[in-house]
């Protein structure tokens, strides 16, 4: 808005979005790592610990286990804060199945449906129902793994951010999806942009795209014209109508740390 439009005057060509989000096998995506760029890794965390992947909360699990059976996660746990520190290059995969049963693979073996365990540190992040490693046994701990469900999980930290919004959508309301390839229409489309926030044109480059996001102007996730796009600094998204939950990652507070120490105009 207001930017000096030869800027942007280039020919801006986007991947075809496919028609229809396809529900197997879950979107496979690699954790966000601290100065790593991964493509596609918008994984973002609430302020009360919970996972959010595009506007929704999600939990996330590794698909391809070696030894041990994985265990899934709910939080910005200390195993996955270790994880990210550590550099290391594991796969997380986003599901959304209910019934504790997840696609994996084990060593060499095909995809296989198992059920596993939820994080115990997830829920000590969370304090889950009082969860403490520190001061529970360990077979008191045990138990509420195997009670955990997943179902109420998302009735206390609902999908949806937004509270306008149903729980749970009956099956018969038309969800607004992202395409399939929605990561590769959003990295080519910054990548294009320069990696320039086209609000208020801060250079937020390549190695920090990551705060760097694609909205959809008429709020449809199918459409991505080029014209129903804007690439938006997490600070720009989050002044979007609809958007304040998003001022509560702690990817917006990051940004604002790193882009703008002075300039501080929203807490
Ligand atoms: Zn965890
Ligand atoms: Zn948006
Ligand atoms: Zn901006």
């Amino acid at each position: 808005m207001g930017a000096p439009l030869s800027r942007y005057q280039v020919v801006i060509k986007l991947p075809i979005p496919t028609a229809k989000p396809i529900p197997l096998p879950p979107i496979v995506l690699p954790l966000p790592t601290e100065g790593l760029d991964v493509e596609g890794s918008e994984i973002l965390t609430h302020n009360d610990g919970t996972l959010l992947y595009k506007d929704k909360r999600v939990i996330i699990h590794i698909r391809d286990a070696t030894s041990h059976l994985p265990r899934f996660h709910l939080a910005n746990c200390a195993t996955l804060v270790e994880m990210k520190h550590a550099g290391r290059f594991e796969r997380y995969v986003v599901s959304n199945q209910e019934d504790g049963y997840f696609h994996i693979r084990m060593g060499s073996s095909s995809l296989q449906q198992r059920k596993l365990p939820v994080c115990q540190n997830c829920l000590d992040r969370l304090r889950w129902k009082g969860f403490s490693i520190e001061t529970m046994s360990s077979s008191f701990r045990k138990t509420v793994v195997d009670n955990f469900s997943i179902k109420e999980f998302f009735f206390k930290y609902p999908h949806s951010l937004h509270k306008v919004l149903p729980v749970y959508s009956d099956g018969s309301a038309s969800k607004n999806e992202y395409p399939t390839n929605w990561d590769e229409i959003s990295s080519e489309l910054r990548r294009q942009l320069g990696y320039v926030c086209q609000s208020c044109h801060l250079v937020v480059g390549e190695k920090n795209k990551r705060f760097l996001h694609v909205h959809h102007l008429n709020g449809i996730r199918m459409d991505c014209r080029v014209e129903n796009l804007k690439c938006l600094c997490i600070s720009c998204h989050a002044n979007q109508p609809m958007h304040d939950q998003m001022k509560f990652t702690s990817e917006y507070t990051e940004f604002k740390n790193k882009f703008r120490p002075d300039k501080d105009d929203q807490y």
